[in-house]
């Protein structure tokens, strides 16, 4: 532990020599009043309690967080332990801080102890939803940092409590957020608590000059590539962390001597091709182990992520791993891709969340270049809100939901018997509707009624989880048999009406009992009951009994109406039976959109269309021969060919007469391709439309409703 205590001129050289700048003035203030507050305070260590604070300060100087941040560390307990209030922080220094200050406040007041993993899985989310500014939680972590740092003066107790907490909790938090300096260094000093004997175990295998003994190598290695014509950007090295041995040890089943990459260098080039070059040299320099050696930079990870990997043992016997790569695959191995960092969490899909927070570790990063850090928080501010909620049980137990869920949705999450009987629910002890949304941080108290209450169907279109909705339904399935065979029974006739489909009792039992089997239910009764409770969705099976239904009467109806039509026009003419025939128009009577029709089968030249009445068909018709090759033809009265056409108008001529015949075109639909119109004797005047007609039975109702406008003496086709 130090030796001499910490002060705020410590702080402010620590400051300087980051080279950031900081608004001195508030910091200065913020000192002034936390170290008044804090007078005569000692903490369980012997230190006057100010030095806490100001640890957890320089802690936010070295993540290179923001002036309010550091000013709200070392304000960070005084409003839990001293005098000081929170609106006092908030007319000195201003809301922003003072949130801060109330963020971490509220966060120390929780404790948790033990927790299984689901629920500190929750509690992780949780506790960063509700931190909504990122910043509360960076402070928090530093402050558990320097707290873990003095835990030898905690009793033994309150050590493995917090501890577990710290493991569970705050280091999985520092890993979201991608600051892994304090996530290792919270497993570590965790892990030193929890099991002193595995830890103590570790550290004495890893070689105390680990240090000493990887600068050796970054020397040797920068100094051997030179002389080869290789300058490297940077070199770096690191010891894996006492945690991370011992997960492999303990979790994996490994031997201290199987784990070779305790030790780590990362040399860092221009391009691809000193990379490969480079490798050749430490190969060289160093005795490769077999099977050790991985190219991710021709073939990279699922996750994008590229590398040369390769571990070498050197004169001390000690195997490293090192890695090399160029600058860009470097920071996309550091910063790039939530997948890859799901990978080394070992994290499920489950959720969003993660993705969401591994940018914030690009923006923390960012930030310690950028000087405009206000503007990067501001946007990972926006990027928490929360898509989830997190309510407690009175008992403490933390619910997770989606964002919009109901005290009814919450009812359920808590256990099917509690929804079921839910009459109310109470939120921070005052009574709400049942169909309140709830907020991150509310405890939920439901009141239940009767164990056969039972929940109301109103509820499933009010709850916002499936999970709920399965309850209410399977609730319905079980308790309400003959009511909801009586309710889906209604529901299906009515649809069965709307639809026309009718049919003798007998026979719609027998079509029902057919659409039940196909669903694989045992009877018709059970099909209703179903559809009663919801969990058969009409619309589902409606179409199953139309099919059946047409099956039905097909099988009644005459042979002849079974064959189905293929009806397709082409050329504006449909062949009754011949789909997509080449069509023809006969010659000797030349049939016209609207004319009545029939068709002849040719050999080999499609269909030849005539008008009814021609002579030809009428003689060929009677041949016996022919008369299997007439068929049925029609003209397809959507897609038939438009034809122009001039209609010619004579009126009295007046006000309004053109906008009225206008009005009547347009209400038609009939489009207008031309209009020319001139007066003529007696006060007439006429009129000429050219209009767009679809066939000649078109053409006659325009003419028809033309007729009608006022005031019209005759319309003609010209
Ligand atoms: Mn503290």
């Amino acid at each position: 532990m130090l030796n001499t205590y910490m002060t705020y001129e410590d702080l402010t050289k620590y400051i300087e020599e980051s080279g950031r700048s900081y608004d001195m003035k508030l910091l200065d203030q913020a000192y002034e009043l936390a170290a008044k507050a804090h007078d005569g305070q000692m903490r369980r260590s012997g230190e006057p309690y100010i030095c806490h604070p100001l640890n957890v300060a320089k802690l936010l100087v070295e993540l290179g967080m923001d002036s309010q941040s550091i000013a709200a560390a070392l304000l960070h307990d005084v409003v839990e332990d001293t005098a000081v209030t929170l609106e006092e922080i908030k007319s000195k220094f201003g809301p922003d801080v003072a949130l801060l200050v109330d963020g971490v406040t509220k966060l120390t007041k929780m404790t948790f102890s033990s927790l299984e993993e689901q629920k500190a899985e929750n509690l992780r989310k949780m506790l960063l939803a509700m931190s909504q500014d990122v910043r509360v939680m960076i402070i928090k972590l530093c402050d558990r940092v320097h707290n873990m740092r003095t835990g030898d003066a905690w009793p033994e107790q309150k050590r493995r409590d917090k501890a577990l907490e710290t493991m569970e909790v705050y280091a999985p938090i520092a890993h979201r957020l991608g600051i892994s300096g304090i996530k290792e260094e919270l497993e570590d000093r965790s892990l030193r608590y929890l099991d002193p004997v595995g830890y103590n175990e570790i550290n004495n295998l890893l070689d105390t000059h680990g240090a000493e003994f990887l600068n050796g190598i970054r020397s040797d290695i920068r100094e051997h590539l030179k002389e080869n014509g290789i300058e490297p950007e940077c070199i770096k090295s690191r010891v894996k962390s006492v945690y991370g041995i011992y997960r492999k040890m303990y979790m994996q089943r490994k031997n201290f001597d199987e784990i070779y990459d305790i030790y780590a260098v990362r040399i860092i080039l221009d391009n691809v091709a000193e990379c490969y070059n480079a490798l050749g040299q430490i190969h060289d320099m160093y005795h490769p182990l077999p099977n050790r050696f991985k190219d991710y930079i021709s073939t990279p990870k699922p996750n994008g992520y590229q590398s040369l990997h390769t571990t070498v043992i050197g004169r001390e016997a000690i195997p490293f791993e090192v890695q090399i790569r160029t600058n860009e695959m470097d920071r996309m191995a550091e910063y790039g891709v939530a997948a890859h960092w799901k990978y080394k969490a070992g994290v499920s899909s489950r959720d969003r969340l993660d993705e969401r927070l591994a940018w914030v570790r690009q923006l923390l990063e960012i930030q310690r270049e950028a000087d405009d850090s206000e503007e990067l928080l501001r946007d990972i501010k926006s990027d928490l809100l929360p898509e989830e909620v997190f309510a407690f049980t009175p008992r403490g137990d933390v619910i997770n939901l989606p964002a919009g869920a109901t005290a009814i949705d919450f009812a359920y999450a808590i256990h099917s018997a509690v929804g079921n009987r839910m009459i109310g629910a109470k939120v921070n002890n005052r009574i709400v509707p049942i169909d309140h949304v709830i907020s991150t941080g509310e405890i939920i108290e439901v009141i239940t009624g009767p164990a056969d209450k039972g929940p109301s169907r109103d509820w499933l279109k009010i709850v916002k989880t499936s999970e709920a909705k399965n309850k209410i339904r399977n609730w319905f399935k079980k308790e309400r048999r003959e009511e909801n065979i009586a309710e889906g029974r209604a529901a299906l006739d009515r649809e069965l009406r709307r639809n026309m489909i009718n049919l003798t009792d007998a026979k719609m039992q027998e079509m029902l009992a057919e659409v039940a089997r196909r669903q694989r239910m045992n009877s018709v009764e059970e099909m209703c009951a179903a559809i009663g409770y919801g969990g058969l969705l009409l619309s589902k099976i409606m179409p199953k009994i139309k099919e059946e239904y047409t099956r039905i009467r097909e099988e009644e109806a005459p042979r002849e109406a079974v064959i189905p039509k293929r009806v397709h026009a082409t050329d504006g003419v449909i062949v009754e039976g011949i789909d997509n025939c080449p069509i023809k128009f006969a010659k000797c009577c030349a049939p016209l959109p609207g004319d009545e029709i029939v068709g002849f089968i040719t050999r080999g030249f499609g269909v030849s269309i005539h008008k009814k009445d021609c002579e030809n068909v009428k003689a060929s018709m009677a041949n016996e021969e022919n008369r299997e090759r007439w068929v049925k033809a029609y003209w397809a009265p959507n897609e038939s060919k438009a034809f122009r056409a001039a209609v010619e108008i004579e009126a009295m001529d007046r006000d309004g007469l053109l906008s009225d015949l206008l009005q009547t075109l347009g209400d038609m639909r009939v489009p207008i391709l031309g209009m020319n119109a001139r007066p003529a004797n007696n006060s007439h005047a006429v009129i000429t439309i050219n209009v767009s007609a679809a066939n000649t039975e078109h053409m006659n109702n325009i003419l028809g409703r033309l007729r009608k406008v006022r005031d019209v003496i005759s319309v003609t086709r010209s």
